[in-house]
């Protein structure tokens, strides 16, 4: 890792601008619609919302703007919080067989009674443009895959943009949910990195985390990482979203799980949030929406 010292001062950490290299993703996604497009596949994305939860309508709303951006056309489908299984499952196996759809992003969270993973389950595994069915996580977990998570896979392509090195690199990621934690320590694993994977019933965090060249805090708790457990240069990658109750010292609203101010005073790179690995989410997920559609045209 390069420690980015100038003299006897440490520098900043170099932030790492997500909304540039998504803004690049995006672009290269929409070349390849308009490609696609030319020879008679339009790649579209069925997003289903049930319930009214306002985080989620705004997440559904960036998804169907990124989709107007990268020439793809998107379907929404919003259900009431009170749906049964039967009806979601009903829609899940429409939008399996509409050959308008390439791939189908169920909406988290889902009500408390809806098993979420019954839903996952029943996605067909080449529209699973989210990579959570476990025919996908299998594929990742043996290299072979199709479609990579979406926040994974962005975190890789910021790491992978801004120059940093992961073979043979200490890589601790904060966090072991399915759709963060694990799939980041596999794919850091994938290119050579050598991960610790720690949680909340890990001894030591603090120690565990000044190892790491490359931190990835995916914990979903408020500035649980601190400038005492950042290696120097170490770049530290924040995954955590949290909307503040009153706007904070410095008038920010939005914070990650990075206490952004203290640690970019130590690390060689960092991310921020808004504006670090939120945009790259949706950037991949349109890249893997363009992906299934051309699986969908070589298998049909
Ligand atoms: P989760 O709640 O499913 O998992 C959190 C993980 O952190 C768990 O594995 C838990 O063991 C671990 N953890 C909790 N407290 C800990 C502690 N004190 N020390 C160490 N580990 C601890 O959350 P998630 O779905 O993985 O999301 C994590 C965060 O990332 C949330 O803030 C979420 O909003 C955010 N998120 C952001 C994006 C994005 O696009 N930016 C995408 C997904 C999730």
């Amino acid at each position: 890792m390069i420690a980015r010292k100038k003299g006897m001062i440490w520098m900043k950490a170099k932030i790492i601008d997500g909304k540039a290299v998504a803004a690049r993703v995006k672009n290269e996604v929409k070349n390849e619609a308009e490609r696609l497009r030319q020879n008679g596949i339009v790649p579209g994305l069925a997003v289903v919302l049930v319930g009214d939860d306002p985080a989620s309508a705004i997440y559904v709303e960036g998804k169907k703007k990124a989709c107007a951006q990268c020439c793809i056309r998107s379907f929404e489908y919003v259900l009431d919080k009170s749906v049964n299984r039967e009806v979601l499952l009903e829609l899940v196996g429409k939008l399996n067989n509409d050959p308008k759809v390439s791939g189908i992003l169920i909406q988290s969270p889902l009500p408390e009674q809806i098993d979420e993973s019954e839903i996952i389950a029943a996605i067909s595994p080449e529209k699973d443009v989210d990579a959570f069915h476990a025919r996908n996580v299998g594929k990742i977990m043996i290299g072979k895959f199709d479609f990579l998570p979406c926040t994974p896979s962005g975190i890789m392509e910021l790491i992978a943009d801004s120059g940093i090195k992961v073979e043979g690199a200490g890589c601790v990621v904060v966090g072991r949910s399915n759709i963060v934690g694990k799939p980041m320590a596999m794919l850091l694993l994938h290119k050579h990195g050598t991960v610790t994977i720690c949680h909340s019933r890990t001894k030591d965090l603090a120690s565990l985390c000044r190892e790491a060249d490359i931190l990835v805090a995916a914990a979903g708790k408020p500035k649980i990482i601190t400038a005492d457990m950042v290696k120097p240069g170490a770049a530290v990658i924040d995954v955590g979203i949290h909307r503040l109750a009153a706007a904070d010292s410095n008038g920010k609203k939005i914070c990650g799980d990075v206490d952004f101010d203290a640690v970019s005073e130590v690390a060689g790179y960092i991310t921020p949030v808004p504006g670090g690995v939120g945009p790259m989410t949706i950037a991949m997920l349109m890249k893997n929406t363009v992906t299934a559609a051309k699986l969908q045209s070589v298998n049909h």
